[in-house]
């Protein structure tokens, strides 16, 4: 598959010729001078779907549904891309599933904005995390409607600089969902929907340029097809829905620095095709991009505050230096963010450091046999003492053993005056075990900027006529890092919907 990068250099003549609005630029060599008369087109569609993945297969079902003709061209042999690998859940605020299931009978689409805006920090759109939390409910109900059943609804990990009042049990789980793979279930529910309504897909179709005429209206698409570059006509216009620069080192060398660590030295479970393309050719016609840096990365070997059902074992994180620098059980990707840095400005690895105690009570995600295959294995490392420990893993003896002896005294009343972690507060005893935290990543965050009309945006604000983005194709919905499981699901069919009904509303070119 071939991948291609962006430089800074780049970007800024990009973004200044959108801001000029120049109808095409080149970068990357893929100048192209067009406009309308100037193109052959092999075949058309009122919207074309670049990637029919999650928020590509939810746009299609509300473009078709609102009486469009619609084409998704996906580059692989199967629908899906990562939403399939994922487990489909979804957060949404004051469901009638939500009072059923859980204790939170009052909570608001407010309350739920007011969270993700703060754990943004600043960087988020508040229009657009307004715009999603306020819509999120009428996407359960969408759901319902092609036939999903929610079964349960759970909440995520706390963030200790959000206030705890905002936080609620939002994250929706359909009857198949919750597991990696449950997500196969929502894009064929849409799938199937969006193609009895007539719309079509085209698999191992690649799209590599986007067209525009001579009033920068974006027009349609050039995509590889067959082994031969076909020119597909928009009518109406084309959405973006190629997700993120998940699988791009180049374009995460320059955009992303904690992605370029999971690509280069971690673990990236995202789906191979999504490398960047509907970015790179947004930027190739001038759109502004940004939101980039944050990725959703957790652990994959504990799963640990992926959910706030299950408390975080007995144990808690050390840097190369044997300190501790996160609360352990603060949202994944928060505590993540914080275990990429502390590994690039101290040059070596972090540590979850535990106990013989913390495997006795049977909740911790060892048991005695599987870490002792797992010490076979050098996956964890074991020692009688804890400067034992600490000298196996080249961190601080000293340091370390004050670091325990803290933990120990603070969590024998329960408490954590340093990081404010909620759950596993338990004291410590030997033998002592040692993981290397590795990042399991599930896609970068940032993308094309858009309104909340999913329009896609010029560096100037101005929207770039016939062009949408969605899913994490966009950006500016969600902020440095990953606020909690079922954000990504319920903002790509948010995105994906309204670039849907905004598209197939517009008159044909
Ligand atoms: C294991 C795992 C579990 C997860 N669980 C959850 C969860 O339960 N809840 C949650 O909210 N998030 C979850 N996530 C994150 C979430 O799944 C993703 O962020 C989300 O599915 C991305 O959706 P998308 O539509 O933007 O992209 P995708 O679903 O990846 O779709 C993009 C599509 O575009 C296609 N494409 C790319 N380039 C081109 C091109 N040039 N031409 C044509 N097609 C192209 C790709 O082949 C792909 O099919 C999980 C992720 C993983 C990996």
């Amino acid at each position: 598959m071939e991948k291609k990068g962006i430089s800074r250099r780049d970007f800024i003549k990009g973004a200044a010729a959108g801001a000029v609005g120049v109808a095409t630029i080149g970068v990357l060599g893929a100048c192209s001078s067009t406009s309308t008369t100037d193109i052959k087109f092999d075949k058309e569609s009122d919207v074309v779907i670049v990637g029919g993945g999650g928020a590509g297969v939810a746009a299609a079902l509300q473009a078709a549904n609102d009486g469009a003709a619609v084409l998704i061209l996906e580059k692989a042999g199967v629908a899906g891309g990562t939403t399939n690998y994922s487990g489909g859940v979804m957060q949404a605020a004051g469901t009638d599933i939500q009072k059923s299931y859980t204790t939170f009978k009052d909570d608001t689409p407010e309350k739920h904005f007011q969270l993700w805006s703060k754990a943004g920090e600043g960087t988020v759109d508040d229009e657009l995390v307004k715009d999603l939390a306020y819509g999120a409910p009428d996407h359960i109900k969408w759901l319902t409607d092609i036939g999903l059943k929610f079964t349960s609804v759970y909440g995520h990990c706390h963030i200790p600089y959000v206030d705890q009042s905002l936080f609620a049990d939002r994250i929706h789980v359909y009857e198949g969902g919750g597991a990696g793979g449950g997500g196969t279930i929502l894009v064929t529910a849409m799938l199937d929907a969006a193609t009895k309504k007539g719309a079509v897909i085209e698999y191992e179709t690649e799209v590599t340029k986007l067209l525009t005429n001579a009033a920068g209206e974006v027009i349609g698409v050039t995509a590889k097809q067959g082994g031969k570059d076909v020119n597909i006509k928009a009518k109406k216009g084309v959405i973006l829905a190629a997700a993120g620069i998940d699988q791009n080192k180049e374009m995460a060398k320059e955009l992303s620095p904690q992605q370029y660590w999971d690509l280069t030295s971690q673990m990236c479970l995202c789906a191979v095709t999504d490398t960047g393309d509907g970015i790179r050719m947004a930027m190739e016609i001038g759109a502004a991009v940004g939101g980039f840096g944050g990725t959703i990365d957790f652990c994959g070997k504990t799963g640990a505050a992926t959910d706030n059902r299950v408390p975080l074992f007995p144990s808690f994180i050390v840097n190369k230096a044997g300190r501790r620098f996160v609360c352990e059980d603060a949202t994944y990707a928060y505590h993540y963010r914080a275990i990429f840095q502390q590994s690039k400005q101290l040059d070596g690895p972090t540590y979850m450091i535990f106990g013989q105690s913390s495997i006795a009570d049977g909740k911790a995600p060892w048991t005695t046999e599987s870490v002792a295959k797992d010490i076979t294995d050098k996956v964890v490392i074991k020692a009688d003492t804890i400067e034992e420990l600490a000298k196996l893993i080249s961190v601080d003896p000293e340091n370390l053993a004050a670091t325990l002896a803290t933990w120990n005294s603070e969590t024998s009343s329960k408490k954590d005056d340093q990081f404010g972690r909620i759950t596993g507060l338990v004291p410590i005893s030997g033998p002592f075990y040692a993981y290397k935290n590795v990042s399991f990543n599930l896609g970068a965050i940032g993308g094309v900027k858009i309104n909340v009309d999913a329009q896609a945006l010029k560096p100037n604000g101005e929207a770039i006529p016939r062009l949408y983005a969605s899913g994490m194709n966009a950006a500016g919905w969600i902020g440095p890092y990953y606020p909690g499981s079922g954000t990504a699901i319920i903002g790509l069919i948010h995105w994906g919907r309204k670039a849907g009904q905004n598209a197939a509303k517009l008159k044909s070119v």
